[in-house]
């Protein structure tokens, strides 16, 4: 055993339920002592921990694929760090891993809830939290097994400067899309999402409805639509789509955050005229294609073919602000909380 002086945890607890948006009163920044390690147990240094959309969702009470936050306790979710302490063979001290004890600087239990990750060259541990993991494997899933991509197709894709969008505007790409067509918060956005990951063209949602300038952007037509939105920009999809087209329902982040009704699409009727194909999907339910997503996402990634970027915030004590600025378009590729060495 490797004893470690690192004894207490700082982390992010949940202590109320949001109407709306969320805010700083929504959370509390809390210092705990660790208990003594049990057998089989490890502690973890976390390097950086992720901030994502669902988190809002589990912010709620109610029916979710996902159990809500328990207020009083710190948020859990997606986290990388390095073994520093341990009671298992299975993971030595030094052992980089991922794990999901969320919104904290340490985290320890049992081996098995840790799982081993390999330092890649040039690659930051945090790709495990994005292009490596839930954010990349949602991209593949939505165009490979939930709206299959056909070479040729018109693609659009919305939160394409995010880490789905992103990720997923690459892929479509490669998957052979004869034109790809995002949607994004700012000018600034909209040059980033053509020049660095190679769409074809960008809507800037927030300079006009973008009913009225999807039809614009996309005069043939769309055979795919990647959701990350909901709301108004599946409506708009809704009004473009070719004959047979499919979504990927991937999120409705514009319906998040509404303290009241949020406004659907009210033309339905396209979905049975086109004969479309909507499908919602939350990617846990097919952790069986996850092996088969690296075996593309690993090569695509050393050669170049797949880009990506972070918005890096720095230390826990940012945690609050950097979620609330991803919900409000503040990243560009995935965000994550760096933790700091005096964290
Ligand atoms: P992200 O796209 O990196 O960050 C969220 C982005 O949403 C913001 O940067 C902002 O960009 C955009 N946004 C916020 N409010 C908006 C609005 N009202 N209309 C349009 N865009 C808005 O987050 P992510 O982690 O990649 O997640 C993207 C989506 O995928 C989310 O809906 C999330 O819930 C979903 N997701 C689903 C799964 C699954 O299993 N189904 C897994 C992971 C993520 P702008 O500056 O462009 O507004």
């Amino acid at each position: 055993m490797t004893v470690s002086s690192q004894a207490t945890t700082t982390g992010i607890v949940l202590v109320s339920r949001p109407t709306g948006w969320p805010d700083h009163t929504t959370f509390d920044q809390v210092t705990e002592v660790l208990p003594e390690l049990g057998d089989g147990e490890v502690r973890v240094r976390n390097e950086f921990v992720s901030v994502d959309p669902y988190m809002r969702g589990r912010m709620n009470l109610g029916r979710s694929y996902i159990p809500p936050f328990e207020l009083g306790e710190i948020m859990t979710g997606g986290a990388v760090g390095h073994v520093v302490e341990s009671r298992s063979d299975a993971l030595p001290v030094g052992t980089p891993v991922l794990h999901n004890f969320g919104w904290r600087t340490v985290a320890q239990g049992p081996a098995a809830q840790f799982r081993p990750v390999e330092r890649l060259d040039g690659v930051p541990l945090s790709a495990y939290l994005g292009i490596l993991g839930t954010t990349g494997f949602t991209a593949y899933l939505g165009l490979t097994e939930i709206a299959p991509l056909r070479p040729g197709d018109r693609v659009f894709i919305s939160g394409a400067a995010g880490a789905v969008g992103s990720t997923a505007g690459q892929i479509a790409r490669l998957l052979g899309a004869s034109e790809v067509l995002g949607s994004v918060g700012t000018a600034e956005k909209a040059d980033r999402i053509i020049e660095r990951y190679g769409f074809d063209r960008a809507i800037v949602y927030r300079d006009a409805p973008i009913r009225e300038q999807l039809p614009k952007a996309a005069p043939d037509g769309i055979d795919i639509y990647f959701d990350n939105v909901g709301g108004d920009h599946l409506t708009a999809a809704l009004d473009v789509f070719n004959d047979l087209g499919r979504a990927a329902l991937c999120g409705a982040i514009s319906e998040m955050n509404g303290d009241g009704p949020a406004s659907g699409p009210d033309n339905t009727a396209n979905i049975v005229t086109r004969s479309l194909t909507l499908r919602g999907f939350t990617v846990g339910r097919f952790m069986e294609f996850f092996p088969g997503f690296i075996e593309k996402m690993g090569p695509w990634l050393r050669n170049g073919d797949v880009v990506f970027d972070e918005t890096v915030a720095p230390g826990i004590g940012e945690a609050v602000d950097a979620f609330l600025g991803m919900m409000r378009g503040a990243n560009t590729g995935k965000m994550v909380v760096r933790i700091l060495e005096d964290d």
